[in-house]
Formats: C-alpha cells, sequence, structure tokens
C-alpha cells in the first residue's frame, strides 16, 4: 500500500505529492485527509494523506510513513477536492489551502500541545444501599455526608467543589471514585423563554421563497437595516436543523455582533458552535471537535468559519455580504463568497447573501437574475427610518466650529436633557499620504481613475498608485487658494477631548483601536453602553455595524469626507455602505431617530443619496462611474505586487510583466502600470503594481501562471498575485 502526501511546508517549488510506503500496521486505519509525519530531506515532517493507492512502481525504494498525528482530524473528500478549486482559483501552493482549512491550533508549531479539556468528577463506587447505610451510621462527619448525599442526588459532582482531604478521605474507603471527562470550554443552552416574532409579510415570502429551495442557488436578500434580516436567518436555519441538515452563518466581524450569536445561542442551544479569531486556542479545538464528531449542527463564525468540516450541510448564509473582511489579503488569498459557492454546489443547497447595501458586483447579479433577488424594504416592529442631515463644514469653519457643527451641538443637547443615547462616528484615518485641504476640503485626484493621489515626500509629487499619473503638490489650494493643504486626521482621542470641554457631564464610552485590544472588551464596552452606562458612544467605523441599541437616538458623522478620498475605486461605495449603515443605528426602537453628517463636499452624490436614503439612486450612479472608467462589475480586476529590496530590479521585473502582459493577453484586456503601490517602500522592500482590467479573457489564467512560475526561482523579486482583489 502507498500513500500520496502533500508536504506542509507552503512553497510553490515542493507543490506535489510524494510518496510513500504503508506500514503494515498503519494500512487498517490510514485514511485519505489525514495527517502524518513523514521522514523528507532527512528531517522528519508533517504532511496530509491526498491519496492511496495499491500500485506503485519506482525504481528506487520509497521511505515509509512515520505515524499519523491524529486520527480524529481528517480533511475529508469535500475539503479535499475545495483545496484544489482553491489552488486553481486564487494560484496558491496546494498545501496553503488546505492550511487556511485547519485552526492553528491543529497546525505544525502548536501540534504538541494537548488541547483536550478534562473535569474530574466524583460518582459513588458502592451501590446506594451501602451508601444510605453508611450516612446513617457516620452521625458525625456531618461534610463527608453532604457530598456523598450530593453524589446521591446529582448522580455525578465537580471534585473542585469540595476539600481536598474530605474527597480523599472517602476515596480510601471505597465509597466514592474520580473520573476524568473531556468537556468543552464553550458550553451555551437554549433559552426556553425566548421570543420567536412571528415574520412580517416580506420575512415570510424571503423565507418561504428560499426555504422552498432544494438545489443550489444564490439569493440576495437586500433588506434595510432593522429589517429583520436575523429573524429569517434564524428560522431558515431551524428548517434546515430539523430535516436533519446543517448550516453555516458567516458574520464579518463576530466580537462586533456578539448580540447576532446571542441570538442563535438562545434558540439553538449547544447545537451551535462559533469559530473565529478571539477565541483562545483551547476554544477553538474544542469548537472544532464538536463540528467533527457531528455534535453541533449550526456553525456560526467569520470568514475561515466557511471550511469548518459540517457533513451535510443544508444552507450557507453571508450577512453583511459586502463585507471587506471575507476577502483574505494574504496566501490563500480567497474570498469566503466563493467558498461558499463551492460547497453549496457541492451540497446542492442554497446560498443567501444578505445585506442593506450589497457590493455593486452582487447587486446587479441579482438584477441580471444570475442571482435570485429578495427584498426586506420595511423596517419590523415599530421604527421608521431616520431623518439624515447633511451639515457644510466649510460654512461652520469660517464661523470657527471645527470639529463639531452648530447643528451637531444643537443635537447632543437636546439628547442629553431627554435622555437618550448617541453614537458619534469619527470616519477612518485613511492614509497619512492623502493631502486634503483643511479650508475646503479639496483633495487631489487622478484624471484618468478618479481616485485620490498619493503623497510622496521625497519627490514633492502626488501620484496616482493605479496607472502612474502624476503631478506636483502647489503651495495653495488649487480650489480656494488658501494655504491650506495638509495631511488627512483627527483622531478619536481628540475629538473625546474637545467633546468633554464641550459637555462635561456627558458619559462617554470610546470604542477604537486602542480600547479593544483585550479580549472580550467589544463586548462589554457594548454591554455597558447597551445598560446605559453611558449616553455616548464614540469610535471609529467599527461601530457602524450590525449593532441594535433602542435608546440611540442620533447618529453623528465627524468627518464624512475621509473615506470617500482614500485611494481606492471602492471608496464610494464604502463611503455610502457606512454612513447608511451607521444611520441605521439611529431610532431602532419607537424613538425617531436623527443623523448628522459633517463634510467639506455637501453636494457630494453619495452623501446626497445617504441623506435621501437612497440606494437605488446610488446604485445607478456608481454604476454609470464603473462603465465609463472600466472596473467591476463591467471588468474584472488583477492585482500583481512585484516586490524587491532593489530598486532598479523591482522596476525592471516589473516593466518585463507589463510588456510579457500586453503582448501575450487579449487585446481587449487593458495593461496598467508598472505604478508605485501605495505602500511604495516597506520593510526596505520596493513594491511596484500592476493592474489588469478584462471582460472576457480565456488566456487569463494560463498567462499569471506562466509569469508566477518565471518567478518561482528568483531569489530577489516576489509577485504577489491577487484575483478579484478588494483592495488595489
Ligand atoms: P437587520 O439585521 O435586518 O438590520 P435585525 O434582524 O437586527 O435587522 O432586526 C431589527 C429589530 O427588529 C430587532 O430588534 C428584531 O428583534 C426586530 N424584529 C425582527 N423581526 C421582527 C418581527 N417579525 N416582528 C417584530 N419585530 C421584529
Ligand atoms: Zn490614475
Amino acid at each position: 500500500m502507498y500513500a500520496e502526501i502533500l508536504i506542509e511546508y507552503p512553497s510553490k517549488k515542493i507543490d506535489k505529492y510524494f510518496t510513500y510506503k504503508v506500514p503494515f500496521n498503519m494500512q487498517e486505519y490510514l485514511q485519505i485527509g489525514m495527517k502524518v509525519k513523514v521522514p523528507f530531506n532527512s528531517k522528519v515532517v508533517y504532511g496530509f494523506v491526498i491519496n492511496i493507492t495499491n500500485n506503485f512502481n519506482s525504481e528506487y525504494e520509497l521511505k515509509e510513513i512515520d505515524s499519523i498525528v491524529d486520527k480524529e482530524l481528517i480533511l475529508n473528500k469535500e475539503l479535499i477536492k475545495l483545496g484544489h478549486y482553491i489552488k486553481e482559483k486564487t494560484l496558491c501552493p496546494l498545501i496553503s489551502a488546505y492550511q487556511a482549512m485547519l485552526p492553528s491550533s491543529l497546525k505544525i508549531k502548536e501540534i504538541n500541545t494537548n488541547y483536550n479539556y478534562y473535569k474530574t468528577y466524583l460518582l459513588l463506587d458502592k451501590n446506594e444501599y451501602i451508601i444510605n447505610e453508611y450516612i446513617l451510621n457516620n452521625k458525625r462527619g456531618k461534610k463527608q455526608n453532604e457530598l456523598l448525599q450530593d453524589i446521591l442526588n446529582e448522580k455525578k459532582v465537580l471534585k473542585n467543589r469540595y476539600n481536598y482531604s474530605l474527597v480523599k478521605s472517602l476515596i480510601n474507603k471505597g465509597l466514592i471514585k474520580e473520573v476524568k471527562e473531556q468537556e468543552y470550554r464553550i458550553n451555551k443552552s437554549k433559552d426556553r423563554g425566548i421570543v420567536k416574532y412571528e415574520l412580517n409579510e416580506e420575512q415570510k415570502y424571503a423565507y418561504e421563497v428560499i426555504k422552498n429551495t432544494n438545489k443550489f442557488e444564490t439569493f440576495l436578500l437586500e433588506g434595510v437595516t432593522g429589517s429583520g434580516k436575523t429573524e429569517v436567518y434564524l428560522n431558515l436555519i431551524e428548517n434546515v436543523i430539523n430535516n436533519g441538515k446543517t448550516a453555516i452563518l458567516l458574520l464579518p466581524e463576530i466580537s462586533l455582533t456578539m448580540q447576532v450569536v446571542n441570538r442563535f445561542y438562545a434558540w439553538f442551544g449547544s447545537s451551535v458552535a462559533i469559530f473565529h479569531s478571539q477565541l483562545s486556542n483551547g476554544e477553538k479545538y474544542d469548537e472544532y471537535l464538536k463540528i467533527l464528531r457531528g455534535e453541533v449542527s449550526v456553525v456560526i463564525g467569520t470568514r475561515s468559519a466557511i471550511f469548518m468540516p459540517l457533513q451535510n450541510l443544508g444552507i450557507v448564509i453571508i450577512d453583511e455580504e459586502h463585507s471587506d473582511t471575507y476577502k483574505q489579503e494574504s496566501t490563500p488569498r480567497y474570498n469566503a463568497i466563493d467558498v461558499a459557492k463551492f460547497r453549496c454546489n457541492y451540497h446542492n443547497v442554497p446560498l443567501v447573501l444578505g445585506s442593506a447595501t450589497p457590493l455593486l458586483e452582487t447587486r446587479s447579479r441579482a438584477i441580471k437574475g444570475v442571482y435570485k433577488h429578495l427584498f426586506l424594504r420595511k423596517r419590523a416592529g415599530l421604527s421608521n427610518l431616520p431623518q439624515v442631515k447633511i451639515v457644510d463644514m466649510q460654512k461652520e469653519r469660517e464661523k470657527g466650529n471645527f470639529i463639531f457643527s452648530e447643528e451637531l451641538i444643537k443635537n447632543i443637547k437636546e439628547k442629553l436633557e431627554k435622555k437618550e443615547q448617541m453614537i458619534i462616528l469619527l470616519n477612518r484615518r485613511g492614509f497619512s499620504t492623502i493631502i486634503t485641504c483643511s479650508y475646503c476640503g479639496y483633495t487631489y485626484k487622478c484624471p484618468n481613475c478618479d481616485i485620490t493621489l498619493t503623497y510622496h515626500k521625497s519627490t514633492n509629487n502626488l501620484r496616482c498608485h493605479y496607472c502612474g499619473y502624476t503631478t506636483k503638490k502647489s503651495d495653495m489650494c488649487p480650489n480656494c487658494w488658501h494655504d491650506g493643504l495638509n495631511y488627512l486626521g483627527l483622531g478619536t482621542e481628540k475629538v473625546e477631548m474637545e467633546l468633554k470641554k464641550l459637555f462635561p457631564k456627558m458619559r462617554i464610552i470610546r470604542m477604537d483601536q486602542d480600547t479593544t485590544t483585550k479580549k472580550g472588551s467589544h463586548e462589554k464596552i457594548i454591554n455597558d453602553f447597551k445598560n446605559y452606562q453611558y449616553d455616548c458612544l464614540l469610535g471609529t467605523q467599527m461601530i457602524s455595524k450590525g449593532l441594535d441599541f433602542p435608546k440611540v437616538s442620533l447618529v453623528g458623522i465627524i468627518n464624512a469626507d475621509s473615506t470617500l478620498n482614500i485611494p481606492d475605486f471602492r471608496s464610494n461605495e464604502r463611503t455610502f455602505s457606512l454612513l447608511y449603515q451607521a444611520s441605521g443605528r439611529a431610532g431602532r426602537s419607537d424613538i425617531l431617530g436623527s443623523v448628522i453628517i459633517q463634510t467639506f463636499n455637501p453636494d457630494n452624490t453619495v452623501l446626497k443619496c445617504v441623506e435621501n436614503n437612497n440606494f437605488n439612486y446610488f446604485y445607478n450612479y456608481e454604476m454609470n462611474i464603473r462603465k465609463i472608467l472600466k472596473y467591476p462589475p463591467y471588468y474584472y480586476l488583477i492585482g500583481i505586487k512585484v516586490i524587491d529590496k532593489d530598486y532598479k530590479k523591482a522596476l525592471e521585473s516589473a516593466n518585463k510583466i507589463c510588456t510579457i502582459l500586453k503582448d501575450k493577453l487579449d487585446k481587449t484586456s487593458i495593461v496598467l502600470g508598472p505604478s508605485t503601490h501605495s505602500l511604495f517602500k516597506a520593510n526596505n522592500m520596493y513594491r511596484f503594481s500592476i493592474v489588469i482590467k478584462y471582460r472576457f479573457d480565456n488566456k487569463i489564467m494560463e498567462v499569471l501562471k506562466y509569469i508566477d512560475e518565471m518567478y518561482l526561482y528568483d531569489n530577489t523579486t516576489k509577485l504577489e498575485i491577487d484575483i478579484d482583489p478588494v483592495h488595489i
């Protein structure tokens, strides 16, 4: 018996199978998908069994497999096939695809740690009759009797509840014994008193349509914020479980959506496993075991949860499908939505993509009928959509208001008096290399690509990192002729200080990268805010998603422009989605909510669409830009980074690649660059980027593979190919 092994070393240089002999005593157990140890180049390394065969002809003596690492841990047939798909789709080494599927506690470095978690229990070691006799005669052993009585009542008790010598004396008498049992670190039970809403008409329609689908089909569930998408998910998953099948629900970031997760625990209790990066290694290990052993029916998690080895999958639901977090930005550069399609296709079951602001690519597919389009147009329950007001910060500056507008201050005061809550959002700082005018909000844009130019200090000029367009930075703002050109930037701490100056009594909690490094800190902030220990939640875009606070009646957005200015063709889309979702936080119960958006560009179409709550208008406007400038969904994109520590070599390689691409690709494909990457020099490495835009090009993968292989054995130049990138 022979086995083909994929060595666990993520390099394309050994991205192939090596054949080993299976020792006689292992033949009975060895299965495809198992992790094994094998001798390789005078070392012992880890690998996966990809194939087992009986006949193999070799001229030389083959080595034997050393041992099996874990009999429980097996990549099943589906996942093995999925690995090949990911390799083809993202051009990664096959082993990287498999590594992405397993929790880190099961990867090489840590495999020696035993993550199994045990608790010790005490049981009776004699029959009840003897124990009762003992208790009757043991008049002075009150503590002993209590312990024995506890076991009589509860059958088994946790050892650490009792005094050590007490336990020991009873064990020595042969009356009780201890047993170790494996336990899971996370253990939730159902909430029997849970409120299950009766679905409203739109919810019911969406639920029925999806429920009655018994083949692979992708649905876009487009529902305004607060329309009750979660309720639809819960019902769909309950239905799947009742049919003896399993479900995966992906969320963008679990820590921010524990409210949602807790709702699933309440419905399904210990049938739920969760999987995300904030779990400890032990917790991940346990959750993974539950799944492998078939003890759970639902997995809720972030991106990598899409790989969980559930059998008999019945549905996959991806909430907030527009989120960037579904794309992995390092090898393997997969998108969880593509993986979900593979799995749903494999199991022949529906895939649900949910969002209030779906990606343009997704929505256009739904409009074309590639996906089935379902809507939730009304908010569930009582609440109405909030009133949105745009404030012109240029006028405010003239009045001397730099951070907060009059309108926002007035509103904050009002809400404080009414004892309602508010959320103040500081848009992410964006690139520090963006120059903006502090008088009029002007930023430089590329005339070819309509994206913000980045500033290069060394040459004092501004460049487009897509096409390489360059222009000089002037001293005066070319728009208002003031001397106001500055780097972009305003921090949450500064805003907090200023708020405290204006409203000394206001209770403010800040949520940003600094205040959320500790495990569980997100949840604590959210709970404290929900319990009205604070009046104001101040934070970065982290706070815009998925939160449901009934007492929040005001959302203030301090600097709406900064995401608009990020040099990426998706920045309009991201800004719209961020502001629209953030607005959705206001007025989630019976209080009418208001939203105030501060900007230097009050006439900006994206902001107008947020003001009018008009996703349709935004969609058409942005689709038109995408069409003119040849961006997705009209064209597909590929980003190539060329990295070298030698500037000249990096540029040479990048030029050479561009020439090859232009020569070999279809004439309808567009090759842009090389241009300096936005992280032009980092860690002493120079980066150039090349962007390919294409529509139909059946040679493209072949050409990319060719280029990739050209640099496989190059000692200095590294390539990073990103297919369907979310950032370029
Ligand atoms: P979304 O995820 O679409 O933004 P949620 O699922 O958070 O919306 O639901 C918003 C609110 O509406 C929640 O508080 C939820 O409990 C409530 N809700 C959902 N469905 C119903 C319903 N059918 N009837 C009454 N309230 C509902
Ligand atoms: Zn450009």
